[in-house]
């Protein structure tokens, strides 16, 4: 049996479960259909078969799980920070003793290919573990002294909290976001993206069989502007951590603005990559295609656009379309695939649009711009050259295997290519003088920046973007500020001299 027949039987063992009873809710430490008793189906990206019925909540099962939440902060928040540090270190645990069946769930959820989805059912595992270990001084603060007064600042969990997740890659993406809020005492409702469920249900099982009480983290099911859109409006819920496009960020916003709810945004991107003529260029053409090419191009951080100067252009894009006309698409279960299907056909559709956009603008399409195969969402690595900052291919995010290349003449219109679009998440310099380095990164509006390197990431180094990529910080502390509400409390130092009135 080959590698991929036998991936193929595995994943099929662990997807029995779902394909008999459904991906269903989980409330209160209990698996739940939906109140309404609606299910829709996920489709698989490999060959667009369903692959299980989903509970298809709505506001009765939003109401129902916050409810839950609310129950179980009274325990949760109050428990000592080295206790939940235990628990959430033995989800940790659980998590990569389950990591092949995470892995392989998410491949056939998904489409992502095997070789990143196994590091990143680990990468959950990681996430668990460095919040987890911050959980003891999550409510620390700081002793502000005058002359008069002692101030003591300490945080508090700021109460049961809504994780909205994209399908990208979500059971990290949904680590990276429950992970915090638990360590820092706060509980949480979970609605991950409709088009790839399954493993926010093995991730909420997995970390209570490991300990996590019940109702501290649930899980509804359903559609944006329906289950998301209850657990935003919801009074109980005080916070709201959302992954996904900029306009739902925006919707979101809207939403909860009658409950005043603190939000926390991660959005889109249009990063990009700029490859100056002094750079190491092999390592630069290696890391853009990396950062496009790898997770499908269906990641945030991804280096969509390849800013060039215009002395080595034709020679990093040439490189570029070999390596891209080089990268094996196929079966995200075969060891050997690194890019497969897109996650579903109406989203290969908007993929493949812009291929007849940038043809209509007047780029050229230098290596891919098709679909491979009927079945399946299987797009071809794909390159655009002669592009001009104005076009759609270079202001908007496509979120596939799609690369465009702009070249630029100096530091200056390399800055001004790089700004002159709405997104701020990322962005990656390439160049070997230090001076150029330092007043580029000054200049570049991105709330992250690798110079001479691909995206490669500290837990504990702030994760955000600027302007339309996002609002706030992950990481690090930064979490812990959005999911506690700082509170000050003065203490006199002495007795010191208080107005008297009216006397
Ligand atoms: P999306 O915005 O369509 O959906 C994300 C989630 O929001 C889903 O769970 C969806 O059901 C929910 N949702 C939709 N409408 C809602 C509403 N009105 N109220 C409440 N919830 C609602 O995003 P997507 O297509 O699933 O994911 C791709 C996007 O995510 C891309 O733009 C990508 O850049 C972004 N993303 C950003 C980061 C980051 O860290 N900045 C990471 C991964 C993905």
């Amino acid at each position: 049996m080959s590698v991929l027949a036998d991936n193929i039987a595995r994943a099929e063992d662990y997807l029995a479960r779902f394909r008999e009873m459904g991906v269903m809710n989980h409330i209160a430490g209990a698996s739940v259909a939906a109140h309404s008793g609606e299910w829709f189906e996920t489709l698989s990206p490999v060959d667009l078969k369903p692959l299980a019925k989903v509970a298809k909540g709505g506001k009765a099962d939003i109401d129902r799980a916050v409810a839950a939440a609310t129950e179980a902060f009274r325990t949760w928040g109050k428990t000592p920070g080295e206790e939940r540090r235990r628990i959430l270190l033995r989800v940790a645990d659980a998590i990569e003793a389950r990591a092949e069946e995470i892995a392989f769930t998410e491949c056939m959820d998904t489409g992502q290919a095997l070789r990143f989805m196994s590091k990143a059912a680990l990468r959950g595992a990681e996430n668990f573990r460095f919040f987890a270990q911050q959980a003891a001084g999550a409510e620390d603060g700081k002793a502000l002294r005058t002359e008069t007064q002692m101030n003591v600042t300490s945080r508090r969990p700021i109460g049961p909290v809504g994780v909205i997740t994209p399908w990208n890659t979500p059971f990290m993406l949904s680590t990276w976001k429950i992970a915090p809020a638990l360590a820092a005492g706060c509980t949480v409702v979970h609605k991950p993206a409709e088009f790839s469920p399954m493993t926010a249900k093995l991730l909420v099982e997995i970390a209570e069989e490991a300990g996590l009480p019940k109702g501290v983290l649930n899980l509804v099911n359903g559609f944006g502007e329906d289950a998301g859109r209850a657990l935003t409006e919801h009074p109980g819920i005080k916070a709201i951590a959302f992954v996904g496009e900029s306009r739902t960020g925006a919707m979101i916003m809207a939403q909860g603005a009658a409950t005043l709810k603190r939000v926390h945004f991660e959005l889109g991107g249009k990063n990009p990559v700029i490859v100056f003529d002094d750079a190491d260029l092999e390592r630069a053409v290696d890391a853009a295609t990396f950062m496009i090419y790898s997770l499908n191009g269906e990641r945030c951080t991804s280096s969509s656009r390849l800013l060039v100067q215009d002395t080595v252009y034709d020679q990093v894009t040439a490189r570029v379309a070999e390596v891209a006309g080089r990268i094996k698409v196929g079966h995200p279960l075969d060891p050997a695939t690194v890019v497969g299907p897109l996650i579903h056909p109406e989203h290969e559709a908007k993929v493949l649009s812009y291929v007849a956009k940038a043809r209509a603008e007047g780029a050229t399409v230098a290596v891919g711009g098709a679909k491979i195969g009927e079945a399946g969402c299987y797009v071809q690595p794909t390159l655009f050259t002669n592009a001009t900052n104005d076009m759609a291919i270079a202001q908007e995010e496509i979120f596939g295997p799609v690369l465009t290349a702009i070249p630029f003449r100096d530091e200056e219109e390399a800055l001004s290519l790089a700004n002159g679009v709405q997104y701020g998440l990322a962005a990656y310099l390439w160049t070997s003088d230090l001076g150029r380095a330092m007043h580029m990164t000054d200049g570049l509006a991105a709330g992250m920046i690798w110079v001479n390197s691909e995206n490669v990431r500290h837990l504990p180094a702030p994760f955000g973007g600027v302007k339309s990529s996002g609002i706030g910080r992950d990481g690090g502390d930064w979490s812990f500020d959005f999911y506690s509400e700082t509170v000050n409390v003065s203490f006199p130092r002495q007795m010191h001299k208080i107005p008297k009135l009216g006397g």
